[in-house]
């Protein structure tokens, strides 16, 4: 009966069913048949004899309608690669016409019959005929004998012709629309929408159907044995009695629905109808073991008899996802590997932040780029003071601002989420955000008014400081008012799960922590040791912007000399801490690289404050922050740069991070310091560095008697340090390839404003992604593939590492796990990502 000519076989144990020529719901059902479940008689056709019923090519019915023997009723519903392509809708009842309406009224009662009759004339004419809907609902006050009178002559007046009775014709006009519908532009263009190619294909199934109405215990339902929210095991579904199809989970509550298990708010099947819910149960716990998936079991009820129709994946959210596939792992019916490989990386971001809600209502007030994760709801403010009376006072804030600079740090701590008009996914605002975990959006579609403490939205609403609104990092949105949030999740199964990452994991995942409650964090979440400390960071905290900015003032060495000795205790303190948090891990410090400007005012309110506190005259302070000013300061005086101009500031972080270093090794396991230098490009200047740094290190061996060790690195930012590594690792212990300078450096494209036309430029395909986002393989991987092989030839041991931002991107992890790195660092609240990532790799 098989026949590859007719384009349908019939689903048998051993038929040759493929998930790439019959689709998911097709091999599915094979599966349920060899499991030896009550499926009744099922029939596949396969996406290439749709494709031909498609365009037109006549099939023999009648030898279709064979297989299901004398006068069957039959269902179709479409089975397509993946189930998220969607497809057309079940039609049921096939083969209803006015003969079998005689029968059925005699065996199953004129109710029944009817019912079925119906529901076979609505779809045929709604789906098939394609007439208007409206014709053929019915209000449930209207009795089924007088609504499925009213359809049939509704659908004669329409057609002309009475309603068809020939099943075959009837097998035939469904089937044939069922593939026509699948052709039409929308579905593709939906389809391809969720990632289906432009030739996807669709299987269709014809399958004998279960009445489930008529005497006895009659009805549908489905089943599974989760729950979709939280993935905790129960029994759980809806049974409705005299129905068909989905119709208990669509229909609401009533005396003829009943819940599967025991439930207080209503009957279930489980006291009805003991035996079938035993029975119903066990089948769908064989599923789970044998399908090895949670799945949901579409099932009907006739006269008392138990059939299984379909079985569907449960849908989840994330969270049940991953408790699902722990609790799989350890009922043994998939492997840990498995398990790791079935969570998706990037769904823990979801599972560690709170979250807005999807199901709550949303105004969106503006979009942007979604820079960091999570949902958040406050105030609007415009400026870091006023975020900081804010925080003083208690209420939540978000901060907004046209970009954000690092005289905004402390703002941003005081807030709750982060706003801003310009700016793309390496921008300040992103970073910091990303680094402590909180919910930002840049580059969104709106106009900022300082002055006004206004913002006008694209569609020119206004709102002013005080208003309330929702911030949804995730999705890159800015929401009116106060919208619902969802509370993270680190529960039992996720700490297992990354147990089992972490043990087969095979590169490390360091994190880019600047202050102890970033090492905190960082600890928290399993990072290895903390990949780099930004520590300008530490200067804008309490008074010691005074005291950098006293620094920058200074006329004379001494007094430059004076306020750098009173720098020196605080970053010793701070490294303590570091050191004391990281205790056993590996910690890497940056040496100071911004520009120095960075640290003054940029307004002249700023200046003059700035003046008050200085005891200088104004035109000093201006003088000074213009001979600081560059035209182009990413290109400028930072970085090691600033290191070989002003010697004295490194000096003082490397006494500030050796002094530390004997300290902290005092209380714990001695610590060994990573030091390392910003935007080299010539090996010089880590020659220069190294001297300098080796010198301290002397003098604090001579004054202390202590001893300690260190290893000094070099951070690759700019391509020519990439290409000049065989003669930089000369004096390095490791290379950290900076990838967001190294990115802005090699496209020649600043991170701070790419944003601005970087939308249109993935839109067009200029760029597959933002750069800054997911590292671009083919060029400035290249440099990273140079760069770490040119320095391995020179020193085997180098210690190879990434820590911009795309330390965090599964993507790029692999391209780094593949290029041979010893470890990634990224922000803190990204390094479960990147250990679940990187365990996927080695799964
Ligand atoms: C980098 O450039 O990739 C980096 C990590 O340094 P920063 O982001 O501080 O410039
Ligand atoms: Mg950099």
């Amino acid at each position: 009966q098989e026949s590859d000519i007719l384009g349908f076989t019939r689903i048998r144990r051993v038929a040759p069913i493929a998930v790439n020529t019959h689709g998911g719901r097709a091999k599915c059902l094979q599966r349920l048949i060899r499991l030896d479940l009550p499926v009744p008689e099922t029939v596949a056709l396969s996406f290439d004899a749709v494709h031909r019923l498609a365009e037109g090519q006549a099939f023999d019915m009648k030898a279709l309608l064979r297989v299901f023997g004398d006068a069957p009723l039959l269902s179709v519903r479409p089975s397509s690669e993946d189930p998220d392509w969607g497809g057309p809708g079940a039609i049921l009842n096939i083969g209803m016409n006015d003969a079998r309406h005689a029968e059925l009224t005699d065996s199953h009662g004129a109710e029944a019959a009817d019912a079925l009759y119906l529901r076979f004339v609505q779809a045929f004419a709604v789906h098939v005929e394609r007439l208007d809907p409206e014709l053929f609902e019915f209000d449930t006050s209207v009795p089924v004998q007088e609504a499925l009178k009213s359809a049939l002559a509704a659908n004669e007046d329409e057609t002309g012709d009475p309603f068809p009775q020939d099943p075959a014709h009837q097998l035939g006009q469904v089937l044939r629309s069922m593939a026509r519908a699948w052709e039409g532009t929308t579905a593709r263009l939906l389809r391809q929408a969720k990632g289906a190619p432009a030739d996807a294909g669709l299987g269709l199934i014809v399958q004998s159907m279960a009445l489930g109405l008529g005497p006895g215990e009659s009805g549908a339902g489905v089943v599974q044995l989760v729950d979709e929210q939280t993935g905790a095991p129960l029994v759980k579904g809806r049974y409705m009695r005299q129905a068909q199809g989905r119709a208990a989970v669509t229909a609401g509550a009533g005396k003829d629905v009943l819940y599967l298990s025991k439930d207080e708010r209503g009957g279930s099947l489980e006291e009805a109808q003991p035996e079938l819910f035993a029975k119903l149960v066990e089948m769908t716990r064989l599923c789970r073991v044998r399908l090895r998936e949670e799945m949901q079991v579409e099932f009907t009820i006739s006269e008392g008899k138990l059939y299984v129709l379909d079985a569907v994946r449960v849908p989840r959210s994330s969270r049940a996802a991953l408790r699902i596939a722990v609790q799989l792992a350890e009922d043994g019916i998939i492997p840990r590997e498995e398990a790791i490989l079935r969570i998706p990386a990037r769904s823990l971001t979801e599972l560690l932040h709170q979250q807005v809600d999807p199901k709550d209502k949303r105004d969106v007030l503006a979009k942007g780029i979604a820079a960091s994760p999570g949902g958040a709801v406050g105030r609007i403010v415009f400026n870091s003071s006023v975020a900081q009376t804010y925080e003083a006072r208690g209420e939540p804030c978000i901060l907004v601002r046209r970009e954000t600079t690092p005289e905004d740090i402390r703002g941003m701590h005081s807030s709750v989420g982060i706003l801003t008009e310009r700016g793309g996914v390496t921008s300040h605002a992103a970073v910091i955000a990303r680094g402590i975990g909180m919910p930002c959006v840049v580059g969104a579609s709106i106009r900022i008014n300082t002055r006004e403490r206004t913002l006008t939205l694209g569609d020119g609403r206004k709102l002013e400081e005080g208003d309330v609104i929702t911030l949804d990092g995730s999705a890159g949105e800015a929401l009116l008012g106060a919208v619902r949030l969802l509370p993270p999740v680190k529960d039992q199964w996720y700490l297992q799960l990354m147990d089992w990452a972490d043990a087969i994991r095979d590169i490390g995942v360091r994190a880019n922590a600047d202050t102890p409650s970033d090492a905190a964090v960082a600890r928290n979440f399993k990072a290895q040791g903390i990949g780099l400390c930004r520590t300008e960071h530490m200067f804008f905290e309490g008074d010691r912007l005074t005291v950098m900015r006293e620094m920058i003032f200074a006329a004379k060495h001494e007094d430059r000399a004076e306020a750098i000795a009173r720098l020196l205790p605080m970053q010793r303190s701070d490294f303590i801490e570091l050191f004391r948090i990281m205790e056993g891990l590996p910690v890497c410090i940056r040496l100071f690289d911004p520009p120095l400007h960075e640290f003054l005012p940029s307004d002249r309110e700023g200046a003059k404050e700035l003046a008050e506190a200085l005891d200088l005259p104004l035109s000093d302070v201006t003088r000074r922050i213009d001979w600081l000013s560059e035209f182009n300061p990413m290109l400028g005086m930072r970085g090691v740069r600033l290191g070989i101009t002003f010697p004295e500031i490194y000096e003082m972080q490397a006494r500030a991070i050796f002094e530390a270093t004997i300290e902290a090794s005092k209380h714990g396991a001695p610590v060994v310091p990573e030091i390392m230098i910003p935007l080299v490009s010539a090996k010089r200047e880590v020659e220069l560095v190294k001297t300098q740094i080796d010198g301290v290190a002397a003098a604090v061996r001579n004054e202390t008697g202590a001893e300690f060790t260190y290893r000094l690195g070099v951070m690759v930012e700019t391509p020519r340090a990439a290409l000049r590594a065989g003669d930089i690792a000369q004096n390095a212990a490791f290379l950290s390839f900076g990838t967001n300078d190294l990115t802005q450096m090699a496209y020649g494209l600043s991170r701070d404003d790419a944003g601005r036309f970087m939308n249109a430029y993935v839109q067009q395909g200029v760029f597959p992604e933002d750069p800054f986002h997911t590292l671009d393989f083919e060029g400035v991987g290249e440099l990273l593939k140079i760069g770490a092989e040119r320095g391995r030839k020179v020193r085997p041991e180098l210690t190879v590492a990434v820590c911009g931002e795309h330390g965090g991107n599964p993507e790029s992890i692999a391209f780094c796990r593949a290029a041979g790195f010893d470890y990634v660092s990224c922000s803190p609240f990204r390094v479960p990502v990147a250990r679940l990532a990187a365990a996927q790799l080695a799964a």
